[in-house]
């Protein structure tokens, strides 16, 4: 697959409100963008660490995967997304390469990218989110 950089670390917190004063006030960067993704069942908020995010995900919902996450393994971090050009061949590519694919094919995450997430059983235990931004 082609993967141009770490579009975003994805980081789960029990409480945006809570969690983003580290990020702001300790380190120094700026929450731009707090959105709620229904889908999901969180809501997100992102920060720009040169051309890869940050994105802490607060479960809005008990059902939520954020949730059962959290309640496993405690706050931490949830996922790493890798950019990709072309994601239905990325996936495509995973998949004829044995990789479980959580995704067969893209959806619509926050900040309107494609979207896709690969087993963490075929990742050595690390959530991996292929994204692409369409819009470009
Ligand atoms: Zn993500």
């Amino acid at each position: 697959m082609d993967i141009s950089h770490i579009e975003h670390i994805g980081i789960a917190v029990k409480s945006l409100d809570e969690a983003i004063p580290y990020w702001e006030n300790v380190l120094g960067l700026k929450c731009y963008n707090i959105e709620e993704v229904a889908d999901q069942k969180v809501k997100t908020a992102f920060f720009k660490v040169g051309q890869t995010k940050i994105e802490l995900l607060e479960p809005t919902s008990e059902e939520s995967t954020i949730a059962k996450f959290i309640e496993k393994k405690g706050q931490g971090v949830h996922h790493i997304a890798f950019a990709v050009n072309g994601i239905e061949n990325a996936l495509a590519d995973a998949s004829e390469k044995g990789v479980q694919l959580i995704d067969k094919a893209p959806r619509g995450g926050a900040e309107g990218l494609s979207i896709a997430f690969l087993h963490p059983k075929s990742t050595c235990s690390v959530l991996t989110e292929l994204c692409e931004d369409k819009n470009k």
